[in-house]
């Protein structure tokens, strides 16, 4: 997921490379999403390189419901304006502008001193922002027992039974009222 942009730095502003990228491993910090793929866009700016990208990718999770191990379809797109280390004739920031230019708790995206642009860290933040709040294993997922915390989807616990829940706090209440 590197790309060499020494050639669209050289280039007149609004210049443009269009890439493929390889399905391709990234992981970091616990995270791993795998066949990471997609096409990407890069145009030149008058500050560096705007990378435009659509990804795909599977990334691993847990049942919201069972907790058991699930891998997830990932979409997410990336939008991020890259700056070169080097100088390049008509690139014109120097660093100090961009501080002033960006946002305080903006990241900065850099091209390396080998004019490489490396694609992972922001296909890694944009795949961690699109992934589901609950995912679950399968739809009719039974989840864990509220109680016991057994596996419902492995067998019924003897926490189940047609009383509702005021109903099982109540005997338990009386259950434990009997033993005292
Ligand atoms: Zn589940
Ligand atoms: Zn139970």
């Amino acid at each position: 997921m590197r790309f060499n942009v020494a050639g669209l730095l050289r280039a007149t502003v609004g210049a443009t490379r269009q890439y493929e990228i390889e399905p391709e491993l990234v992981r970091d910090d616990g995270e791993v999403f795998e066949e990471v793929q997609g096409a990407v866009r890069m145009m030149r700016t008058d500050r560096g390189v705007l990378v435009e990208a659509q990804l795909r990718a599977i990334g691993s999770d847990s049942c919201s419901r069972c907790l058991a191990p699930i891998r997830t379809r990932l979409e997410a797109s990336v939008e991020e304006e890259f700056y070169p280390i080097n100088p390049f004739p008509g690139v014109g920031l120097d660093l100090e502008e961009r501080d002033e230019d960006r946002g305080l708790d903006d990241t900065v995206f850099l091209i390396d001193d080998r004019n490489e642009i490396d694609l992972r860290e922001v296909a890694r933040q944009a795949l961690i922002a699109t992934r589901p709040m609950a995912p679950v294993c399968r739809p009719e997922c039974a989840g864990l027992c509220p109680v016991c915390h057994s596996d419902r989807n492995v067998s019924a616990c003897a926490c189940e039974s047609s009383m509702s829940r005021p109903a099982s706090l109540h005997r338990l209440a009386e259950q434990w009222r009997l033993k005292r």
